[in-house]
């Protein structure tokens, strides 16, 4: 179980672990994404909702602070 009974980790920096709460287009539960913040600013890739197994097309945007904006859409969007 990741019951984190230590707090937070976030608050020390290095922040290379991040993920966002993505609500899947599919079938609308709410997952955890985990986001590349490294793997540079502008990102596209298929991750496989963790619920329903159906393909989400996640675009990355960060800024030069490590912000992130995360956008999924369907496959079937495209
Ligand atoms: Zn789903």
């Amino acid at each position: 179980m990741d019951h984190d009974v230590f707090g937070s980790h976030d608050e020390f920096g290095a922040d290379l672990d991040h993920s966002e709460q993505i609500s899947c287009p599919y079938c609308g539960e709410s997952c955890e994404l985990p986001i590349d913040l490294v793997g540079g600013s502008s990102q596209e890739y298929v991750h496989d909702c963790e619920v329903c197994c159906r393909p989400w097309v996640v675009h990355v945007r960060l800024d030069g602070e490590g912000y992130a904006s995360v956008s999924v859409t369907t496959l079937d969007n495209e």
